[in-house]
């Protein structure tokens, strides 16, 4: 399985010149299967760039392209409407969040009121893709052609989720927008345990997280606590704050590696394969 970073960032993006070698769109990563199948987390800005490359390499992948989303704020779903592959008529997409009893009870309506004529000149049904949109019961595991995926609710302010995904015995771990509290949430543990890779939210420093509580977000050094009691592998900090630039980061990166030492902080751009 490999992991491909389309958007880092966390809350607006910044493209701003001492940004870009962490990056600064929003939430998105691809997954490319080892079957060469792939599938889209969170449609921030950077899915914009994600379509476009699928386009430039001529995928092949027409049918059913799963577009799982954590949840619906903005930076996860702002770039939808500027995916090229959405407009092509030959191509088919699952949109889906992981829980059925989610606050969300329409995701249909909520991707179709972004497009709305008072936000944007198509909408989200002429844009010519044909879509599905999936709520599983996040407690179930759920098999889709050979892949394990199972989703954990985060505490995050109107809700979020976490994903487990699971091929040929390689797992890794979506968890970004979570706010622990005075503790680490042991679903969150339980939901990383013993994976291989594990993508957590990192947007604060452990002061900033004081002033901040209720907006729904961890700091490095809870990321790296839920890597150390899950016992994974390697973790990634995701959803950088915008007011961090490159050299913030490189330093939160440095610190958080003297606490769990197979840490990196997600650059756009980068593939891990696992
Ligand atoms: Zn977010
Ligand atoms: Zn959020």
């Amino acid at each position: 399985m490999k992991i491909t970073f389309y958007g880092t960032r966390g809350s607006i993006p910044v493209p701003e010149p001492d940004y870009v070698e962490f990056g600064g769109n929003t939430a998105c990563i691809l997954l490319t299967f080892n079957t060469g199948r792939i599938a889209i987390i969170d449609a921030g800005t950077g899915i914009r760039k994600l379509g476009n490359d699928l386009i430039e390499q001529g995928h092949q992948q027409f049918d059913d392209i799963v577009l799982g989303l954590s949840h619906t704020h903005w930076d996860h779903i702002q770039g939808f409407p500027f995916f090229k592959p959405a407009y092509d008529s030959r191509r088919h997409f699952t949109i889906s969040i992981g829980g059925r009893d989610h606050t969300n009870a329409s995701l249909e309506s909520i991707f179709a009121a972004q497009m709305e004529q008072e936000y944007f000149p198509i909408p989200l049904h002429g844009m010519g893709a044909r879509f599905d949109f999936w709520q599983p019961d996040p407690n179930a595991v759920n098999d889709l052609r050979g892949i394990k995926l199972k989703a954990t609710e985060l505490n995050h302010p109107g809700g979020a989720f976490g994903y487990r995904i699971e091929e040929d015995g390689k797992s890794i771990v979506y968890c970004t927008d979570v706010e622990h509290g005075p503790e680490i949430d042991q679903r969150v543990v339980e939901l990383a345990f013993e994976c291989d890779l594990l993508i957590h939210d990192a947007q604060y420093t452990p002061a900033e997280l004081n002033d901040k509580k209720g907006w729904g977000h961890s700091s490095w050094e809870q990321a790296a606590e839920v890597a150390d009691l899950a016992k994974v592998e390697r973790l990634v900090l995701f959803h950088h704050d915008p007011e961090h630039n490159d050299a913030f980061l490189k330093m939160i990166e440095k610190d958080c590696r003297s606490v769990f030492r197979n840490t990196v902080s997600a650059r756009e751009g980068m593939t891990i394969d696992i």
